[in-house]
């Protein structure tokens, strides 16, 4: 008999036989599937997949939150005047924001947790304010020079 795993869908990941608790998910005690390895494999790779790429759109969206907090992204719009709507502003500066931390001359700062924290533990800490402020300023500098966006 080949060997079998079962999948559960609500945690997205397989398990062996032995771990069941009477047929049912060890973890959340829905009912599972029988899949055969290779499919409980490939599952399981998708859904670290689908957990990974969530887990980015949810670290951009905290980015995005930090760099906009008390007012600083309607500031530097209204500084920029990008030419672009204020969304699509948003997002271009959010990636660009993701790059330079990524880069390492701006940090992202956080509270180790929530709990207790102030706002301003939420900040970009920022090594070069004018080169900041230069290459965010570049990203819109071939929209300004178009006509003026309409969305
Ligand atoms: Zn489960």
């Amino acid at each position: 008999m080949a060997k079998t795993y079962l999948w559960c869908d609500s945690c997205k990941r397989s398990f062996a036989h032995a771990d069941m608790r009477d047929g049912m998910c060890p973890i959340c005690n829905e009912e599972t599937r029988e899949l055969g390895w290779m499919s409980a494999f490939v599952r399981g790779v998708m859904a670290q997949e689908l957990v990974s790429s969530g887990l980015g759109t949810r670290h951009r969206t905290m980015i995005k939150l930090i760099w906009t907090a008390n007012g600083m992204g309607e500031r530097y719009y209204k500084a920029l005047d990008p030419g672009v709507s204020y969304s699509k502003f948003e997002s271009v500066v959010t990636d660009f924001v993701c790059q330079a931390a990524a880069d390492g001359w701006v940090k992202v700062m956080m509270p180790p947790s929530p709990v207790g924290a102030a706002p301003d533990a939420y900040r970009l800490d920022i090594d070069d304010e004018e080169r900041f402020v230069a290459e965010m300023s570049a990203l819109f500098a071939a929209d300004r020079h178009e006509a003026p966006a309409s969305d």
